[in-house]
């Protein structure tokens, strides 16, 4: 047994200090990111927000609504073939949206029949398992790599440097960060396996920076502060669950409850998602997710501003011009309180 005694930082822990600046005005701050992918050599431009690929976010709505705002959304991996193919193959301009798929034989199988039945016409993939530590996954990330050496490759999930750098050295163009940090996750609970997502992402984003490649930070963020956090930590893509969830443009159940609306929102390793796709949870395994009910938050495109507008102004506290600036620009201040939670 051993015992790591540096203390590791999660969103809550920290502020980002505010620094002398001659921006005038937020809106002069420019949130649109042009990365050229280490490994496919894919020219990415947009703004590096990233809806999960979870069915209750990931969905072809979700795409159109965010794609106005230059976001991207990773496409959940329960859409049919003939879903995807009819989705790909009817966008009338390139599409930053990612194909979503496991490392199963099924997942496979259904992906190289959607490529070959909308030729061209995806660009992101998205591999992703809840443990990213796994040689299996990294055989898989290489073999795919190998085989779609063009294809923009995003890959997880994991933690730590070492796996960072592995990934990346496999064909991964963007690992994807996080275990344990989602607003509808239990694997801390039900595992005690974790790390706090800041330091993961300014650790990963480190590894990942030093070979050339980049980092998503996966789960996690609660409010557009976070967000701006996670960027300034070193994240070059940040991708929102929760902060989407519960929109028009979300997936999931919509019950109506004394006069009000609701949707269901809820883990991909729940109970509801393996009932519902997987024929119930099997036995050797527990859930590692759950379900919530959230009151309607009508259109997405009225969160996406306030997402925006929050990020923006954290740039122009720090004095960044550029999204890119963000994380030079920033100095974070440890803090054992972070909100006047007077009103509540
Ligand atoms: P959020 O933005 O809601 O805090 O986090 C979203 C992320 O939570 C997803 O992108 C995914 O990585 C993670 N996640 C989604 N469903 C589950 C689940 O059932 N279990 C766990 N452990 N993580 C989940």
């Amino acid at each position: 047994m051993h015992i790591e005694n540096e203390v590791k930082l999660d969103f809550k822990d920290v502020l980002i200090r505010p620094k002398r600046s001659t921006l005038s005005s937020r809106s002069n701050v420019d949130l649109i990111r042009p990365f050229t992918l280490r490994n496919s050599r894919v020219e990415y431009s947009g703004v590096p927000i990233i809806a999960a690929n979870m069915d209750t976010t990931g969905t072809f709505e979700m795409a159109e609504a965010l794609g106005k705002y230059d976001l991207s959304v990773a496409l959940h991996k329960h859409y049919s073939e003939d879903e995807y193919v009819t989705y790909f193959n009817g966008l009338k301009r390139k599409s930053t949206a990612f194909y979503s798929m496991g490392i199963t034989d099924n997942d496979l199988k259904k992906f190289k029949a959607v490529m070959e039945r909308a030729p061209g016409a995806i660009e992101y993939l998205c591999i992703d398992v809840a443990n990213g530590y796994t040689e299996i996954f990294v055989d898989f990330v290489s073999k795919i790599r190998e085989e779609f050496p063009h294809l923009a490759i995003m890959a997880g999930n994991v933690v730590t440097g070492d796996m960072t750098e592995e990934l990346i050295l496999a064909g991964a163009d963007i690992v994807k960060v996080g275990i344990g940090p989602g607003s509808v996750c239990t694997t801390r609970k039900m595992t005690g396996v974790g790390y706090p997502q800041l330091s993961a992402i300014i650790e990963c984003a480190d590894a990942a920076h030093g070979l050339g490649g980049l980092i998503c930070s996966d789960g996690g963020c609660t409010r557009p502060g976070d967000i701006a956090k996670a960027f300034g930590g070193g994240a070059d893509f940040v991708m929102l669950g929760g902060m989407l969830a519960g929109h028009n443009e979300s997936g999931g159940e919509v019950i109506e409850k004394d006069g009000k609306v609701y949707r269901s929102f809820y883990g991909m390793s729940s109970k509801s998602a393996m009932d519902k796709y997987s024929g119930g949870v099997a036995k050797y395994r527990a859930a590692e997710g759950k379900t919530v009910y959230l009151e309607d938050r009508g259109p997405v495109a009225d969160t996406v501003q306030e997402i925006l507008g929050g990020v923006r102004s954290a740039c122009t506290y720090v004095g960044a011009r550029r999204l890119k600036e963000l994380t030079k620009r920033t100095t974070f201040v440890r803090v054992t309180q972070q909100l006047n939670e007077v009103f509540g």
